[in-house]
């Protein structure tokens, strides 16, 4: 039994020569492969089930494909666009943090932006720019 799985993983390997195999682009095409595989299960949507094939097909097809230099180029702007879409997310964090304890005033004068703690009742703010003062409710 041993000998025949060995078999069987020496023939892929000797298969897989030459070939791209897996990459991170590749996981993320699996794990969107299985969302979408349990939304279908869910919606019953045959639009999901389809995407969900062909997805599985793209994720094969780079896997095996033999033009690596294209598909290392494809993993490239995954990664690109996944760190993108990470400092995004914590951009968005970040300012929702902030809107929840500071209230961001524009001074009268200047346009200058102040952040001022929220919950004070009425502050006296002074621009730290042109040093006019004005007051606003925290
Ligand atoms: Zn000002």
């Amino acid at each position: 039994m041993n000998d025949w799985i060995n078999r069987w993983r020496q023939k892929f390997e000797r298969f897989m020569i030459g070939r791209y195999g897996v990459d991170p682009l590749a996981r993320f095409l699996n794990i969107c492969m299985i969302v979408l595989l349990i939304a279908n299960f869910l919606f019953r949507s045959h639009l999901l089930y389809w995407l969900a094939l062909l997805i599985l097909c793209c994720s094969y097809f780079r896997m095996f494909s033999k033009n690596i230099p294209a598909r290392f180029q494809e993993n490239e702007r995954y990664l690109r666009l996944r760190f993108k879409a990470g400092e995004c997310l914590k951009r968005w964090r970040f300012q929702g943090e902030q809107a929840l304890k500071y209230h961001i005033y524009r001074c009268p004068g200047c346009g200058q932006k102040i952040r001022i703690p929220r919950g004070r009742g009425k502050v006296s703010i002074r621009c730290p720019k042109c040093h006019n003062e004005f007051i606003r409710r925290s």
